[in-house]
């Protein structure tokens, strides 16, 4: 057997790893971890020590880890048929299973699923169709997106320029020139002093329509949006948010891409966000909770509207003109067919809705009073804390104290993981959808105790 040493050294040399600081890495200034098993809510890892994995990977093991279910599934299709396309009209038993359970569970004005690996692609795959879309309309100059600052949608070239996230534009000459960002839905940080959340969210709403008229109503294809905002903080929209916004985006005739990467299958404490927030989208973005990530398995739901209009379309130019070799891999979508039935059966979306609002009450309990905590916040199985010098008026930390890794690295010196966001003192919480109170209160004890040694 390698020992860790050897792996490491194998690391240092040879593997280019995503979100990483490359230069420390290959320095052998930061450790490689080798992670080896995981059951539940936990995982262990080469050396035998076991942690409680409080963001589920990133965010994506919404059943838990070592789901044998999942397992057995994945291998039955890999003896019999491991791969065949999906062009012209082939599938599999799995993959056409799955695309009726999704739109089963899907809002009503959906009407087709078309499957990718992960969430970047499928983002980009939503922007090609609003484009076709367009054009088959005739609406040939109707192509800019609006994203918000804060959103995440992945990290291609059209997806990291949704992505509202300085990191992910640095250097990599990213916006592209369609793309433009709005408001991000940050009450803590956007409102001015004494606004309410409602006045906040008309804010939002009015400064959409200013962009809009600004560039122009029939420049704007489409807008794009997580539910509750992911990577960008853990950030539930201000009450009233979604209706304000929608108002807008229908009086210009501007498509709403619903990107559901995390909130989809059961994170909020619903199927999907959507439904949560009433948001009536044309195309929802899924990936993730499809298959509680046991193989990569993306898709883009397509409202009917929508499909009416690309029918329209290769009627009059042939096939669409769009495909992966491994759009709905048969692995995935049996991966995906095993993983929404076990979500039912566990009862998965009701324990994110109650055991979601027993971590919120927890959180606040533990942190709402500490004066350098400047706000607990979550919807279902999506939590945050934010930390600041000082609450009112908010005065964020010098982001080169780096006070949330420091928080999320005492927390795994106990064996919990929690992430620290990117842009922002916040520490996030996604766990598993099958945690139990138990291990909740696990989780806000080593987190109380994390934030006691770094900020007293
Ligand atoms: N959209 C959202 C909301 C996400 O959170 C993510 C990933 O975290 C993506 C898209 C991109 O997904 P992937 O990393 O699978 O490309």
């Amino acid at each position: 057997m390698l020992t860790n040493d050897q792996l490491g050294q194998w690391d240092r040399e040879n593997f280019f790893h995503p979100s990483t600081h490359l230069a420390q890495h290959a320095r052998g200034d930061t450790p490689t971890r080798v992670i080896t098993s995981g059951e539940g809510v936990h995982i262990t890892d080469r050396d035998g020590r076991k942690m409680l994995d409080a963001f589920a990977g990133l965010y994506c093991v919404n059943v838990g880890y070592g789901r044998t279910e999942i397992a057995e599934a994945i291998s039955k299709q890999a003896h019999e048929l491991a791969y065949y396309h999906s062009y012209v009209g082939h599938g599999t038993e799995a993959s056409i299973t799955l695309a009726k359970m999704i739109l089963d569970r899907a809002p009503d004005n959906m009407s087709k699923v078309y499957f990718g690996q992960s969430g970047s692609d499928a983002n980009e795959t939503n922007i090609k169709l609003v484009w076709y879309y367009n054009n088959i309309l005739g609406r040939t100059e109707k192509k800019k997106i609006i994203s918000r600052w804060r959103g995440y949608h992945g990290s291609g070239l059209m997806t990291g320029s949704l992505t509202g996230l300085e990191l992910f534009h640095n250097k990599f000459d990213l916006p592209l020139s369609q793309v433009i960002h709005t408001e991000a839905p940050y009450y803590l940080r956007g409102a001015t002093p004494g606004m309410s959340e409602e006045e906040f969210a008309a804010d939002c709403a009015a400064k959409l329509e200013e962009m809009i008229l600004a560039e122009g109503p029939d420049t704007i294809a489409a807008f794009i949006g997580e539910p509750v905002l992911g990577t960008g903080g853990i950030v539930p929209p201000p009450a009233g948010y979604w209706p304000a916004i929608q108002a807008v985006l229908k009086k210009y005739d501007i498509l709403l891409i619903a990107d559901e990467v995390v909130t989809g299958f059961g994170r909020l404490g619903s199927m999907f966000g959507s439904e949560h927030y009433g948001i009536e989208a044309d195309i929802i973005t899924i990936a993730k909770g499809l298959t509680s990530a046991y193989a990569p398995l993306s898709g883009s739901i397509v409202s009917d509207k929508m499909w009416k209009v690309l029918e329209r379309g290769t009627d009059e130019n042939g096939a669409i003109g769009h495909g992966w070799t491994y759009s709905a891999h048969p692995i995935g979508a049996a991966a995906g067919v095993a993983n929404l039935d076990l979500i039912d059966k566990m009862g998965l979306v009701e324990n994110s809705g109650t055991t979601g609002s027993y971590m919120l009450n927890k959180l606040t309990e533990a942190f709402a009073d500490h004066p350098n905590v400047a706000q607990v916040r979550g919807e279902g199985l999506m939590c945050a804390v934010e930390f600041a010098e000082a609450k009112s008026p908010l005065n964020l930390y010098d982001p080169s104290r780096k006070i949330g890794p420091t928080i999320s690295a005492a927390m795994a010196e106990n064996n919990v993981i929690a992430r620290a966001m990117p842009q922002g003192d916040i520490i996030g919480f996604a766990p598993p959808l099958c945690i139990t109170p138990d291990e909740v209160d696990q989780v806000v004890s080593v987190a109380k105790d994390a934030v006691t040694k770094v900020l007293g």
